[in-house]
């Protein structure tokens, strides 16, 4: 194994967890293998035919992805091509189908039409492996979900004695068992490593919307630019994609720009031109994606909250693929929030819709966290036993003033345990607030003794609070059909028990504005 790692790939060691899954692999084990971006996943997929002298199938979403693989392979002297539905000319199946070479990759559609006959006279020769890229997109319940993904399952009963591995950078528990399942893995040999990205820093800034922000928002980036390197800035509009690249120009900033409506010749150019270095700054929307293999950029900015932490994680997580401190900043407006209804139309079903709205909550609340970014992420993602403070997020390196709040915390906790923990954060502050709404009236909750308790402050500070209160347990928010519910946990019902307005124990929260 040494022997071909340095051969081929001219390293002297494998990095964490490589060795083990390629021997997994070379016992015939399926495999799951879920590690961070830049942790060398390809690798595993890429020694075992060296070292069999079988071909290795491997199914990867995007062309453009599957052309730079195959360039890089054949440049250390690996046999490697790819076959797709676009080509005509069918040549490269012919020789594939003989096994002659090391890696052949595959798009999913290509992989689930391509003849019988063409996995028989392959099989026949011997397949080492067939590995599935970016394994998460076969998940409904993943952040990515391709329709033409799910049909690989049946690819495990035409090639029931090859070894499959499924690879991805980001792998809920659901989503991996999901995979697990889809490709009807036996008995797989489960890898996950670990997800935190110690190069990178972690921040996050909210903002309002206008030339005001854009000018701010410039500056930043030219101060990146000057001193580091590669930046993308990431847009949820393609409008924004355009207010930013025109501004961008206006600066006297290089930069390119990437969305679904450029052609895609534009949008190849565009990419190569980023990976050369021709221009310091991509604007872009999350459509510039997967297979981003550039190890150089020092920062990613999302100029809009994303429309999940898995999403954020792996767009984040382009930056900084070479190991060296790079930053992740995400700038948010309270307006973005209002748009879950947009993701959701991509729903096709109730358990879906409901796992879009929990996505996209969990990157709101990552949002206005005034805790540790990284060991929120890396609890999202199921890591266990992470340190409370990393001391390389906004949060960790900026001290916020802090103050007692127990009793607005009293006030507010108490308001949504007597409207009965049956409504989203407005309805209880509207309470505290004093208003009397048709809704409140109806409901009798102008006779609770706390209504207008809260008058003297706004609801928007009221609602940061009820943030805060989520983010440290004391609330629970839960998605009911398609509405947010916000009930008291048992943490928040302990506060309450032992406190009363005047005199309860202190809870320390940083002043929000
Ligand atoms: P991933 O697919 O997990 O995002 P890659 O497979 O693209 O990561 O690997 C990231 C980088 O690390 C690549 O440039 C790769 O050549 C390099 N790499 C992989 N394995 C090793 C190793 N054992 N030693 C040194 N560099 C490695
Ligand atoms: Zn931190």
């Amino acid at each position: 194994m040494e022997y071909t790692l340095k051969k081929f790939f001219g390293y002297s060691t494998f990095r964490p967890y490589q060795k083990e899954i390629i021997e997994k692999i070379l016992e015939g084990k399926d495999s799951l293998v879920v590690m961070a971006t830049g942790s060398g996943k390809s690798l595993c997929y890429q020694v075992p035919p060296l070292i069999v002298n079988k071909t290795a199938v491997v199914i990867s979403p995007l062309l453009s992805l599957m052309q730079d693989q195959v360039m890089a392979l054949r440049q250390r002297g690996i046999k490697a091509d790819h076959i797709s539905s676009a080509q005509t000319d069918s040549r490269v199946q012919h020789i594939a189908a003989s096994g002659q070479f090391d890696i052949l990759y595959m798009t999913p559609e290509k992989a689930c039409s391509i003849s019988n006959n063409f996995w028989s006279n392959l099989l026949d020769k011997g397949i080492s492996l067939l590995a599935v890229d970016e394994a998460h997109c076969i998940s409904e319940w993943g952040h990515d979900f391709r329709v033409e993904y799910k049909q690989l399952g049946k690819l495990r009963g035409i090639l029931p004695n090859v070894p499959f591995v499924g690879l991805t950078a980001t792998a809920t528990e659901k989503v991996r068992n999901d995979i697990m399942d889809s490709l009807e893995m036996r008995d797989a040999c489960v890898t996950i490593g670990s997800f935190d990205r110690t190069n990178l820093f972690y921040g996050v800034k909210s903002f309002s919307r206008g030339v005001l922000f854009v000018d701010e928002l410039v500056g930043e980036v030219s101060k990146c630019v000057a001193t580091a390197g590669s930046t993308i800035i990431y847009c949820t509009t393609i409008k924004d994609v355009q207010q930013i690249f025109e501004s961008l120009l206006k600066a006297g900033i290089k930069a390119g720009m990437y969305h679904g409506q450029m052609g895609n010749k534009a949008r190849e150019e565009s990419h190569r031109s980023f990976i050369r270095d021709e221009f310091d700054v991509m604007v872009a929307t999350i459509a510039f994606g997967m297979g981003i293999d550039k190890p150089n950029i020092r920062y990613v900015i999302h100029y809009g909250c994303p429309k999940s932490l898995e999403s954020y994680y792996q767009e984040s997580g382009r930056c900084g693929r070479d190991g060296i401190a790079s930053m992740c900043w995400l700038y948010y407006t309270k307006s973005d929030f209002v748009k879950a209804d947009f993701y959701c139309a991509e729903a096709s079903s109730v358990s879906q819709r409901t796992a879009i709205m929990q996505s996209f909550m969990a990157a709101q609340r990552y949002c206005m966290l005034t805790t540790c970014r990284r060991k929120f992420l890396l609890d999202y993602f199921g890591e266990k036993n992470t340190p409370d403070k990393c001391g390389t997020c906004d949060n960790c390196t900026t001290s916020r003033k802090e103050s007692d709040m127990s009793r607005e915390a009293f006030l507010l906790i108490s308001s949504i345990r007597s409207c009965g923990n049956n409504w989203g954060l407005n309805m209880p502050i509207d309470v505290l607030r004093g208003s009397r709404s048709k809704k409140i009236v109806n409901a009798q909750f102008d006779k609770l003794p706390l209504h207008g308790l809260g008058k003297e402050l706004s609801a928007n500070w009221w609602k940061a609070l009820g943030y805060q209160l989520i983010s440290h347990g004391y609330l629970t928010e839960t998605i009911r059909e398609t509405f947010k519910i916000v009930s008291v946990s048992p943490k928040g019902l302990k506060f309450l028990s032992s406190s009363k307005p005047d005199d309860q124990p202190t809870l320390v929260l940083p002043v929000t504005s």
